[in-house]
């Protein structure tokens, strides 16, 4: 596999202020294990059901209900583990977070705090060509979700709905290796594009099963280094955390609004106080929620319910060995077999749907060519509809037919446009349209030749005018397209018409 080698991108620095100032940026994403059943219940995870529907006695808390783990729900971990290159945990243990919610009926959460099951990976930022972040990744542990509150249909009263109660989440931890609001965007959508190739999570942040958590703070250049250097969190500064955000975009305002009021506390002379707090998307700033509170807060124990969660090697080399060509691979994988840029490859490897479809255009053909008939012709004309890939009209086949058909020289590139918009929106079979309709390019010189000794004919005085100035022999060219409706080879009129005029 192609190592492709890229350059780190220079951290953001935040303008208008008294000094410079760099961001460091930590965040804790959750993503929900793409699982039909709960974590510890049967109840099903099936997104709008009605409230209170999917709820097991042991995600009610009710006395002397013992949860049972959901094995899937492991082996998600453990998949999305080894798609982040980290390392596996054969013993982790569960414990128990204190805390009391009207929508977490158990008064604690079953999460993995000192035993997590995964432990360090990487995950690579893309930026642009050649440029990307190396984010690494501190751990993944296994934790179950809460339910939902709901305060505002009724003026009087609360209500809650404990459908997600109990749902299995992955808690997906990073170094604080992210320098910049774009940055951050691009490490969620990189996670979720990984995730998404794994099957591990739906990665739908509308529905909410995929959030993040978002640690922020300020300090000097320079601070950075040394803190990579030492690993001590003091020459930093104090971050503040943001919660629950299920916006790529909201997560970008967020950073640039905290990074700046931070900045104007510091450089007032006052202190940032650790706390978290809420992105307000109306406003388009963060407000307190509540000062930080530390592990010890919330009473972490052991849950003695569950025991330590052994897993076996064996178990784990299968599912390594069984993982899909993840997002990386493929894209070096698609330069280096197709020749593709790794712009277009990005642009093909975003999905595995897209990634499928071209491969199975440019099986056995120009892969450059058929890259830019996937992203400009298709893509283009499916954004236009407002459709996805899997609604395109056009198959692999009948786009891999009209990309054969240009390559062959049978039809002119111009031609192929029309031929792909016939297809798009009345199907058939490419070649036997081309055929039907009489599309194909005239290559016979002796046709081609009759129509242009017609034109000079029919224009004694353009010839005189060409034959002065060569650049006017573009005329002729328009004039025998025209009289071959657009089918004349463009090169073979071109050289004709240089011999015929004796330019
Ligand atoms: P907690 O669970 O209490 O929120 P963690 O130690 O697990 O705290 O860290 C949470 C996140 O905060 C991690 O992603 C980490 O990288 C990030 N983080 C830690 N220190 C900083 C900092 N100074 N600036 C920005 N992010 C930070
Ligand atoms: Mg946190």
């Amino acid at each position: 596999m192609l190592d492709l080698t890229y350059e780190s991108p220079k951290p953001k620095v935040i303008a208008g202020a008294k000094h410079d100032w760099e961001l460091v940026i930590g965040l804790e994403v959750h993503a929900q294990v793409a699982s039909k059943a709960k974590l510890f219940s049967g109840a099903s995870t099936k997104f709008g059901a009605e409230p209170n529907a999917n709820v097991a006695f042991v995600d009610a808390a009710m006395p002397g209900m013992l949860p049972v783990i959901n094995e899937f729900c492991v082996e998600q971990a453990v998949r999305t583990g080894l798609g982040l290159k980290a390392e596996i945990n054969l013993v982790s243990a569960f414990d128990r977070k204190n805390y009391f919610y009207p929508d977490l009926p158990q008064g604690y959460q079953i999460s993995q705090l000192y035993h997590p099951i995964v432990g360090e990976g990487e995950v690579i930022v893309d930026m642009g060509p050649g440029v990307a972040r190396r984010v690494r990744i501190e751990r993944i542990h296994i934790e179950q979700d809460a339910g939902k509150s709901i305060h505002d249909m009724d003026p009087h009263m609360s209500f809650v709905d404990l459908n997600r109660t109990g749902v299995a989440l992955m808690e997906i931890v990073s170094r604080p290796d992210i320098r910049g609001p774009e940055e951050a965007a691009a490490y969620v959508g990189k996670l979720r594009q990984i995730m998404r190739y794994l099957g591990t999570c739906d990665g739908n942040m509308q529905n909410g099963n995929l959030r993040a958590d978002v640690n922020v703070s300020i300090c000097r250049p320079g601070d950075y280094e040394k803190f990579i250097e030492t690993g001590d969190f003091g020459v930093l500064g104090t971050r503040c955390e943001i919660k629950n955000m299920n916006s790529m975009r909201f997560i970008q305002q967020a950073i640039e609004y905290e990074a700046r009021r931070q900045i104007a506390i510091v450089e007032d002379g006052g202190k940032v106080d650790q706390e978290t707090r809420l992105y307000d998307p109306d406003k388009g700033e963060t407000r307190s929620m509540r000062s930080k509170e530390e592990a010890h807060d919330y009473r972490y124990f052991p849950c003695p319910d569950l025991l330590p969660l052994e897993i076996e090697q064996a178990w784990v080399d299968d599912i390594a060995a069984n993982l899909p060509e993840l997002p990386d691979e493929k894209k070096a994988r698609f330069v280096t077999e197709f020749g593709l840029t790794e712009y277009d490859a990005n642009v093909l490897t975003a999905d595995t749907e897209n990634a499928a479809f071209f491969e199975a255009v440019a099986e056995g053909r120009d892969g450059k060519l058929a890259a830019n008939w996937v992203i400009n012709e298709l893509f283009g004309r499916l954004k236009k509809d407002d459709k996805d890939i899997g609604d395109s009209p056009v198959s692999p086949e009948q786009l891999g037919k009209i990309i054969g058909l240009i390559s062959s020289d049978a039809i002119s590139g111009k031609i192929a446009k029309d031929l792909f918009e016939i297809v798009y929106t009345e199907g058939g079979d490419p070649e036997a349209i081309v055929e039907e309709r009489g599309m194909k390019q005239v290559t016979d010189t002796g046709a081609i030749e009759a129509a242009v000794d017609q034109i000079i004919a029919d224009n004694p005085a353009q010839v005189e005018k060409a034959k002065q100035n060569p650049k006017l022999a573009g005329w002729f060219v328009g004039q025998v397209m025209k009289a071959t409706g657009g089918k004349a080879n463009p090169k073979a009129v071109n050289d004709i018409i240089a011999a015929k005029l004796g330019l």
